[in-house]
């Protein structure tokens, strides 16, 4: 277990300086670290909600934001229901209540045979996105290091932005088996500086699974430096072609150092209910219940209980959708293929990334320019990677005429998508 550190006692507030550059500087940072600034210095929405905004408006076939058309199992949102009726509707406890603790573990030793004690071990968040802003914000700070992939999901350089901590990247390559991990990469990224390594998989946006021996690779480097394993796991019911998801905290070593995150919102298709969840090292939860506390204290007291049943007895409903996504993975690939885009197959997520090259015209010069301008032009909306990238590096540049199209829509829209993205090179 690394040491986690812990400023000395302070009994008296240190004075601060309430400037306004004070308290807007972390905010530009933020922006500036997802690419969101404007040149007037505001910040933009993010990708997701300015492409979602854009297809409303054109109509467009949205493969953008990666949320389901098709809400999750009925059984589920009437236990929420249930739950609201049976007055559950005051604050649950800040770590989150029982039952769904203990379903939280008794699904990590089902699935994964990690043993979890639900009294510590195990804390509820608000999303995903919640558990790793306050993993981020309690695990590192100015002059520490955190490393993730490249690209990345956004809300993980906010986090690192936040925590005043440098974000370092280790890319992902496209080759014939998927994006891979570059290996020699993470090695010269990985310092006695990294405090926490932040990986995700299956991974946004890319589909990549990571394999055991990249995962062991990061599981190294992680106990060389002795740095913390923070893991985003949320896609892990959403794997095909065989491809195995598998925790980093079931490797040797692994456990005592490695804080998994998932959530409810990708495996049971109830993205707004915003029910996540933390679990590892009882030192390492009790971190992030120091920050998380402070942030939302506790939330969605009704859904709490619906979704400790959905982990309890959704097997099968997790399973049909997993099989339903494979087809319309299948769908999308095909459609992408017919209007003359090369993809890289995903093994995993609900997205597929695709080079965007032959398209690209004078006044769509690159990925975010095409992506921006295709809902107007042929009604297809998705993102451009750009917005998983550091602008400027060498990831970026490799990516930057690539695009994400998500699949987790209905087959009228992928059909509609599909049937619109052939007119792509006439409308270049
Ligand atoms: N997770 C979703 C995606 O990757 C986006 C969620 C959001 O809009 N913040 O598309």
């Amino acid at each position: 277990m690394p040491a986690l550190g812990g400023a000395p006692h302070c009994a008296v507030v240190p004075p601060h300086r309430y400037t306004l550059e004070f308290m807007t500087a972390r905010w530009q940072e933020v922006a500036a670290a997802t690419g969101l600034m404007t040149p007037d210095g505001t910040s933009r929405p993010t990708i997701f909600a300015e492409m979602t905004a854009l297809a409303v408006r054109t109509g467009a076939a949205n493969l953008g934001q990666g949320f389901p058309d098709a809400d999750g199992p009925e059984w589920i949102r009437e236990a929420a229901v249930a739950a609201m009726r049976t007055g559950r509707n005051q604050y649950p406890p800040g770590r989150g209540i029982p039952e769904l603790r203990r379903a939280v573990a008794g699904h990590q030793r089902r699935r994964y045979g990690i043993d979890l004690d639900p009294e510590s071990e195990v804390l509820v968040t608000a999303g995903a996105t919640e558990a790793i802003a306050a993993a981020i914000l309690a695990l590192a700070g100015p002059g520490d290091e955190v490393v993730t992939l490249e690209p990345f999901y956004d809300s993980h350089a906010a986090a690192i932005a936040m925590a005043g901590a440098r974000h370092v990247t280790v890319p992902l390559l496209a080759q014939q088996d998927g994006f891979r991990l570059d290996l020699a990469a993470l090695a010269a990224a990985v310092t006695p500086r990294t405090r926490v390594i932040l990986v995700n998989t299956p991974h946004n946006p890319t589909g990549t699974v990571l394999t055991a021996d990249e995962l062991s690779a990061i599981a190294a480097e992680a106990r060389r430096v002795d740095a913390i394993v923070v893991t985003d796991e949320v896609y892990e019911h959403l794997t095909f072609d065989g491809a195995e998801h598998i925790p980093i905290a079931t490797l040797p070593g692994m456990r005592e150092r490695t804080l998994t995150i998932s959530s409810a919102g990708k495996t049971f298709s109830l993205t707004g209910w915003k029910i996540g969840w933390a679990s590892g090292p009882a030192e390492l939860v009790e971190a992030v219940v120091g920050i998380k506390q402070w942030l939302t204290y506790s939330g969605g007291a009704p859904f709490q209980p619906a979704v400790a049943r959905g982990l309890e007895n959704g097997d099968a409903d997790i399973a049909a959708l997993r099989d339903s996504l494979d087809a319309r993975r299948e769908l999308l690939m095909r459609g992408l293929e017919s209007a003359g885009l090369s993809f890289v197959r995903p093994a995993g997520t609900y997205f597929v990334c695709a080079d965007a090259t032959p398209f690209l015209s004078p006044d769509a010069p690159d990925g975010a320019a095409i992506a921006r301008a295709m809902p107007e032009r042929i009604g297809v909306a998705c993102v451009p990677l750009s917005a998983f990238c550091v602008e400027g590096s060498p990831t970026a540049e490799r990516l930057s005429n690539w695009l994400r199209f998500t699949f987790v829509k209905d087959e009228e829209t992928l059909r509609t998508a599909i049937e619109r993205l052939q007119r792509l090179g006439a409308a270049s």
